[in-house]
């Protein structure tokens, strides 16, 4: 039985159901608040918690990239999520992707079992009382929002987020598609990934009907900041461009971006082809495909008549349109500090996309680390700062220690981590290094068991 203060956690999204299940575990009690499905984000289409919405990869599991020793991190904390994403896992070569419904669910049910854990249906529409964790996502409710930005006295920065269509795979012409995944590495013996293999006169053609195609309306609030929209890089996440805005920017850009032959060979000619759409699983049992990379905002007419274009997709029955979103985050070296607590408001931390931290295990990672540290502060203990030598040491740096005034989300990545004092040359050896010493650093700071 828990003793002590309830943490309010506003938000069932990765951070905060990561967040509950930490707490929870540490004895103390929870109240989540999760608005939906009273009230709709727009994007989430559930009533489930921890819905992904986008993609249903969580990046490379590869040990020596960024996604991949936040993996190893996240699993050596005890995290929830990572464990559930781990059973739950599709074959995606070397990422780590998730069937989206399994993992909702799977979490639904761990979070609604912990008998400590209240979960409330409503729409949380003020700041809650410390001890609290906001977690409500980039899609935070307006009302929400409108507190937030009373409280902290900085107006919130927007910047949009674009999704990419998902096909019915019995639809694709499969003499065309190929599996394969780049560079052969896979579970599936024959690849991972189905492929789809591009002429140059296909892909001229295809780009011609993406850079003139008609575009979604933007709504009234999104106008303000059209500018970016249609010129870039403006508001968008630059790791997140929607298809026609990069191949407005460079037509060759995508075939050395999302749509790169390397490491293909299309079985029909022997050849790389000259660029290459993959499809990735959404599913265990590969009957719906994610067009990787292929985020658009193109109206839902268009993206049938141009992604039709590519070779293999020529009767494609799209399931999900690509779209685009509002993505609402605060300006973190303002709002928070280290430990992702609120500078003016003792007692509250700011956790997921919200605290302006980019990508899904990122967000569970704050998630993970907030609560730890909201534990620490029922206990009477003093905030315990991660090494900045771990990833998400290094997520919580940049988000506090950014530049305030060209602040966006930050995603884990190799240079965000301090230089090594002597680096090798190569970056093969350079990223083991880095991640050997973030492995350490990791397992001293946890040596002190108060830490967690
Ligand atoms: C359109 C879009 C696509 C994205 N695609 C990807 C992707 O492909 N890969 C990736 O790594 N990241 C992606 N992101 C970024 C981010 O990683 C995800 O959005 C991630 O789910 C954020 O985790 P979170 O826990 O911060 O928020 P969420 O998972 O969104 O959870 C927040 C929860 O809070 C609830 N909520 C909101 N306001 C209130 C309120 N006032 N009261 C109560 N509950 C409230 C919401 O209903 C939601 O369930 C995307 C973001 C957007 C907007």
């Amino acid at each position: 039985m828990s003793v002590g203060p309830t943490v309010q956690i506003v938000g069932g999204g990765l951070a905060g159901c990561e967040a509950a299940w930490q707490l929870a575990r540490r004895g103390v009690r929870v109240r989540l608040i999760e608005m939906r499905p009273r009230c709709s984000t727009g994007a989430h289409s559930t009533d489930r918690l921890a819905e992904l919405i986008c993609s249903n990869s969580l990046g490379s599991a590869l040990p020596d990239r960024a996604s991949g020793m936040l993996i190893g991190e996240l699993r050596r904390c005890g995290s929830l999520l990572l464990s559930i994403a781990e059973r739950c896992a599709v074959p995606a070569g070397d990422a780590l992707a998730v069937d989206r419904q399994s993992f909702a669910e799977e979490v639904t049910r761990a979070i609604s079992s912990i008998p400590d854990v209240e979960i409330l249906r409503e729409e949380a529409t003020g700041l809650p009382d410390p001890p609290a964790i906001v977690a409500s996502g980039p899609l935070t409710s307006p009302a929400l929002a409108a507190a937030l930005t009373a409280v902290t006295g900085e107006e919130h920065l927007f910047f949009y987020d674009a999704i990419a269509p998902v096909v019915d795979g019995e639809t694709l012409d499969r003499a065309v598609v190929f599996s394969a995944s780049r560079r052969g590495r896979g579970e599936l013996p024959e690849g991972d990934y189905l492929n789809c293999p591009f002429m140059r006169e296909e892909y001229e053609r295809f780009i011609d009907a993406l850079v003139s195609a008609e575009r979604a309306p933007l709504r009234e609030f999104e106008r303000a900041i059209d500018g970016g929209v249609r010129a870039g890089p403006g508001p968008f996440f630059e790791g997140c461009l929607p298809l026609e805005v990069l191949a407005a920017r460079g037509r060759e850009a995508p075939a050395f971006g999302p749509l790169r032959p390397v490491g293909l060979r299309d079985p029909r000619t022997g050849r790389r082809p000259y660029a290459a759409l993959q499809l990735r699983r959404e599913d265990a049992a590969g009957t719906r495909f994610n067009l990787v990379g292929c985020q658009t905002n193109l109206r839902p007419a268009e993206q049938e008549r141009v992604f039709r274009l590519v070779p293999g997709l020529e009767r494609a029955r799209f399931v999900r349109f690509g779209q685009m979103h509002r993505n609402t985050f605060v300006c973190g070296p303002k709002v928070v500090g280290r430990t992702l607590e609120m500078k003016a408001r003792p007692g509250v931390w700011i956790a997921g996309q919200l605290a302006g931290v980019e990508g899904y295990l990122g967000n569970i990672a704050t998630g993970l680390a907030a609560a730890w540290d909201v534990a620490r502060h029922l206990r009477g203990e003093p905030p315990a700062l991660w090494p900045a030598e771990t990833m998400i040491g290094a997520l919580l740096a940049a988000v506090a220690g950014s530049d305030p005034d060209t602040f966006q989300p930050i995603k884990a990545s190799l240079g965000l981590l301090p230089p090594l004092p002597n680096p090798p040359a190569g970056r093969p050896e350079r990223s083991r290094l880095l991640t050997e010493r973030g492995r350490a650093a990791l397992e001293e700071f946890l040596a002190d068991r108060d830490r967690t």
